[in-house]
C-alpha cells in the first residue's frame, strides 16, 4: 500500500523545460548571423554533455556553456556586447516567475493530508530552493531532496535516509530516465506524466504498459485515484 510520494518538481508541477526553450530560441537569433541554428543547438548540446561533470545541472551550468559555444562557434569573433547578452538570457531564467502546471495547486495539498510527500528534484541547490519558496508548495513536503543526479543510488540514499520501504513508495514524474526508471528497478513504483518538451539528455526508451507498479497519465488529476492500485 502507498503511504509516500516522491514529486519530482520541474515539469512536473511547475514548468521548466519551456523556459530552457525559448532561451535556446533567442540564443539561436543572436548566433544568426554567424552560424545557422541547427548547428548552434548541435553545439550547444555537445558542451553542455562535456560539462556536466564539471558543472551539474542547472541554468548556471546552461549559461557557462552557452558563453562557451559562443565563442566556439564565433573562433573568438563575437563581442562583449553579445556575451552580456547572452549572460542576460540566463539572469532572465534565473529570475523567471516559477508556474505551476495544471492540477498542482488542488491535488498536492490534499495528497498531503493522506500521504507523507517527498519533493525529489536535480540542479543548482540555490535555484531549486528559490523555485520551491516561491511555488507556495514547500508546506505540503515532509522533506526537500536536491540531488546531482538521479539514479538508483541516490534514490536508495533518500529512501534509507526517509525510512521509506520500496513497497510504500511511490514516485511522480515527467522523465522516465530520472523518476521512473531507477525506481521501478529498486521495486518502487512510478507514474510517468509527460510534459510536452522532454529535454535531450532525458531521452529515455517507453516502458511497457503491462509492467507492473508503473502508470503513465495525462495530468496529476488522475493520481488520486490510481494510488490504490500501485
Ligand atoms: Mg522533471
Amino acid at each position: 500500500m502507498i503511504r509516500i510520494i516522491g514529486f519530482d518538481a520541474d515539469d512536473t508541477l511547475w514548468h521548466n523545460e519551456n523556459i530552457f526553450e525559448r532561451a535556446q530560441e533567442r540564443y539561436r537569433r543572436l548566433l544568426a548571423k554567424y552560424h545557422p541554428a541547427a548547428e548552434v543547438d548541435v553545439a550547444l548540446f555537445a558542451t553542455e554533455m562535456r560539462n556536466f561533470k564539471r558543472y551539474g545541472y542547472g541554468v548556471k551550468g546552461f549559461m557557462l556553456s552557452t558563453v562557451e559555444t559562443a565563442i566556439e562557434l564565433t573562433k573568438g569573433e563575437i563581442s562583449a556586447r553579445e556575451i552580456r547578452e547572452i549572460i542576460a538570457l540566463g539572469q532572465e531564467m534565473l529570475a523567471h516567475p516559477v508556474e505551476l502546471l495544471p492540477d498542482v495547486a488542488a491535488v498536492v495539498p490534499a495528497l498531503a493530508r493522506d500521504y507523507r510527500l517527498l519533493l525529489i528534484t536535480k540542479g543548482d541547490l540555490h535555484h531549486q530552493e528559490s523555485k520551491i519558496a516561491a511555488s507556495g508548495l514547500a508546506a505540503h513536503f515532509s522533506a526537500v531532496e536536491i540531488l546531482s543526479e538521479k539514479d538508483g543510488a541516490a534514490y536508495e540514499r533518500v529512501l534509507r535516509r526517509h525510512g521509506v520501504a520500496l513497497a510504500e513508495f511511490v514516485m511522480v514524474g515527467n522523465s522516465l530516465k530520472s523518476d521512473i526508471l531507477p525506481v521501478l528497478a529498486l521495486g518502487g513504483a512510478g507514474v510517468h506524466i509527460p510534459y510536452h518538451i522532454l529535454w535531450q539528455h532525458e531521452h529515455a526508451e517507453p516502458v511497457p504498459q503491462d509492467t507492473p507498479r508503473f502508470r503513465c497519465i495525462e495530468r496529476l488529476a488522475e493520481l488520486p485515484a490510481l494510488l490504490s492500485g500501485l
